[in-house]
């Protein structure tokens, strides 16, 4: 497989530090079933579909991780992008609820496929610290950790003192209290994709190069158009989040691509164990130090004139970045001078709603799509994957991922 450099934009720190070549295939004429996209939905749905034995071939146009995935924070979190009480504000609590039971799903696919498979991509699940850097973000955190513990879902309140024994450097004054999940993993993005990739393959599925185009009907059945050729299948699954609309027209006005912009220093000495997250703007923050040391760090978006919001665009802008390199000095004053050594940026997919999309595709019989994760992904990608491949085989969208459908009431364009 060669990459075709002209659509890479900067590379991030976990495609850096993997090796992303994977042996592929020139692309069949058909197969039962083909999977678009290369990051964590499209991995993931390959996977599940060849380990049942099933023929599938997995689609993506650079190479595996080349999308939001191999860009991200490397956090598994689990819940709703907009919190548990944000999202019972926003939906009801029957659906946030179930919303939340399905990223807690998403949580032990997760683990179980990393460890049968023995993929090591540093999956550690010390939790995620969310500070408080005011008293009205104290108040919100202890209502979002009293609105999850109501319903059994872990969540800790932490003072002042209690978050500085578990944060090895001085807090900065403004920094009031936080709010805990324990359990909520992390990862090495690159590394969990090419272990995925690597499992299906070894399962059976197979890896194509190629740009999708377009998906015509031929007989009652997909067949996808790409620069390399057409293939014909059973089924189809998309995994293009950002781009999901550019191949599924039902999709355009429901998932909008946003750019998250992100940098990453040389190693430092142990400070977070924890995956951390504060929000110095409404478009919120977040870093996790890597197992070599170094702090991976993104958000700031709202530092930009439109937040980002609405482009095709993966490189990476003054505004942002240099509102990035304020975060850990001015919330830890022994953090100043970190030296920057990798600055990128990769585009996430937004929904009105702030909820995901997993659903068959009207008007494209035998096509599913997921994504729209708002910038929380990881805690539904495995789910997503399992479910979509099920679809794929029983042709008919399962049940437990209904608050994920394209009809849903709040989702409107
Ligand atoms: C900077 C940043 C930080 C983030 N941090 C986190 C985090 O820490 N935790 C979290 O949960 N979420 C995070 N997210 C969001 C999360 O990464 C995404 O929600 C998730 O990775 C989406 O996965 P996906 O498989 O749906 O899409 P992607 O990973 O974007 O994969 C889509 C793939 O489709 C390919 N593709 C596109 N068009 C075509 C085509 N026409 N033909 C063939 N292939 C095509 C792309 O090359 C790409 O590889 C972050 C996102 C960004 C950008």
């Amino acid at each position: 497989m060669t990459i075709d450099r002209s659509l890479e934009g900067n590379r991030s720190y976990w495609q850096e530090t993997t090796d992303l070549i994977v042996p592929a295939v020139p692309l069949p004429a058909r197969a039962s079933y083909v999977v678009v996209g290369g990051g964590i939905v499209g991995s993931a749905t390959a996977y599940y579909l060849a380990k049942q034995g099933l023929d599938v071939v997995l689609i993506e146009r650079v190479h595996p991780a080349h999308g939001a995935t191999g860009r991200n924070g490397g956090f598994i979190g689990t819940g709703a992008a907009e919190g548990y009480a944000g999202s019972i504000a926003r939906l009801g609590k029957k659906a946030a609820q179930h919303i939340h039971e399905l990223t807690l799903l998403n949580a032990r696919l997760a683990r179980e496929l990393i460890t049968s498979e023995g993929i090591d991509c540093h999956f550690r699940e010390p939790g995620t610290i969310n500070l408080s850097i005011s008293a009205q973000d104290h108040a919100d955190a202890a209502a979002s950790v009293a609105a999850r513990r109501a319903d059994g879902y872990a969540g800790e309140l932490l003072d002042r003192a209690a978050l500085q024994s578990m944060v090895n450097t001085r807090l900065g004054d403004e920094i009031v209290g936080a709010s805990y999940t324990p359990g909520n993993a992390l990862i090495h993005s690159g590394r969990l994709v090419r272990g995925i990739v690597d499992a299906a393959i070894r399962h059976g599925a197979k890896l194509s190069i190629a740009t999708v185009e377009r998906i015509d009907q031929r007989d009652g059945h997909p067949v996808v158009n790409t620069d390399k050729g057409s293939i014909a299948a059973q089924s189809v699954v998309l995994g293009l989040n950002a781009w999901s609309r550019q191949i599924a027209p039902a999709l355009n006005g429901i998932i909008t691509p946003v750019r998250g912009q992100i940098l990453n220093t040389a190693p430092t000495k142990p400070v977070f164990a924890q995956g951390m997250g504060t929000d110095l703007t409404p478009t919120g923050e977040y870093w996790q130090q890597t197992l070599d040391g170094s702090i991976v760090l993104g958000g700031m978006r709202a530092a930009a004139a439109n937040r980002d919001e609405n482009l095709y665009d993966i490189g990476i802008t003054d505004d942002v970045q240099n509102a990035l390199d304020t975060v850990l000095p001015r919330l830890f004053p022994e953090l100043k001078g970190l030296q920057i050594t990798r600055r990128w940026a990769g585009l996430m997919g937004f929904t009105p709603d702030y909820v995901p999309v997993a659903d068959a595709m009207p008007d494209m019989p035998g096509v599913w799509a997921g994504g729209g994760f708002c910038g929380s992904g990881m805690p539904f990608g495995f789910m997503v994957g399992k479910y979509l491949a099920q679809a794929a085989v029983e042709m008919r969208t399962p049940a437990e991922i209904a608050p994920l459908s394209l009809h849903r009431p709040t989702l409107k364009k």
